[in-house]
């Protein structure tokens, strides 16, 4: 057996990107809006916009490689600050943040640059911050097995800055406990000091 295992992540949720149709899609949706795309400017933007929408809707694969955790090391793992650029689904305008993610090693522990990794995969599709903080920390579960796991997410959604009521400056923060960060009070107060959001 091998000291280390790794596990191949891939998109699972769904269809193929058409660039052709995504590129025509929105050419017409520009027109419908009173955009001329016949200039030098805009002359690709259509096909522009279907390049940004496929890359942000398209997760990167990448390999989830687990070291046993041969210390026995049972404090709280913690990767602050880790950038999250999503689309909302709602109205398809990006949510950009930051997000903080812990878990309480069990039996394995993880190379610390796939949480960041982790958060970006489901971060690249329609979503909503409830959601994507839900996934990653379920995620985190079913495949690590840890004794717990907390996840943080604090983002600033341009359909509710740019747009409607335009509050500027606002922040959406929601959080996901699981295990031990739920059901023990002060393992719950260590991960809120500690990513520094008030629970
Ligand atoms: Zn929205």
């Amino acid at each position: 057996m091998h000291s280390n295992t790794a596990l191949r992540v891939i998109g699972e949720h769904g269809g193929e990107v058409d660039l052709v149709a995504a590129e025509w899609a929105a050419g017409e949706f520009l027109r419908a809006l009173g955009v001329a795309t016949d200039s030098e400017s805009l002359r690709r933007t259509p096909e522009r916009m279907a390049r940004a929408y496929a890359e942000l809707f398209t997760p990167r694969p990448f390999d989830l490689t687990t070291f046993p955790n041969d210390e026995g090391y049972d404090e709280l793992v913690l990767a602050r600050q880790i950038p999250v650029r999503s689309v909302c689904e709602h109205h398809l305008l990006p949510f950009v943040g930051v997000a903080h993610v812990g878990y309480l090693p069990g039996d394995r522990i993880l190379g610390l640059s796939k949480l960041a990794r982790i958060v970006e995969h489901f971060a690249r599709r329609p979503q909503v911050q409830e959601r994507l903080t839900k996934q990653v920390a379920d995620w985190l579960i079913d495949q690590l097995h840890p004794k717990g796991v907390g996840v943080v997410i604090e983002a600033e959604h341009t359909c509710m800055t740019l747009r409607g009521v335009q509050a500027i400056g606002s922040n959406t923060v929601t959080s996901t406990l699981l295990g031990t960060l739920r059901d023990d009070a002060r393992s719950r107060q260590e991960f809120f000091a500690l990513t520094g959001v008030h629970s």
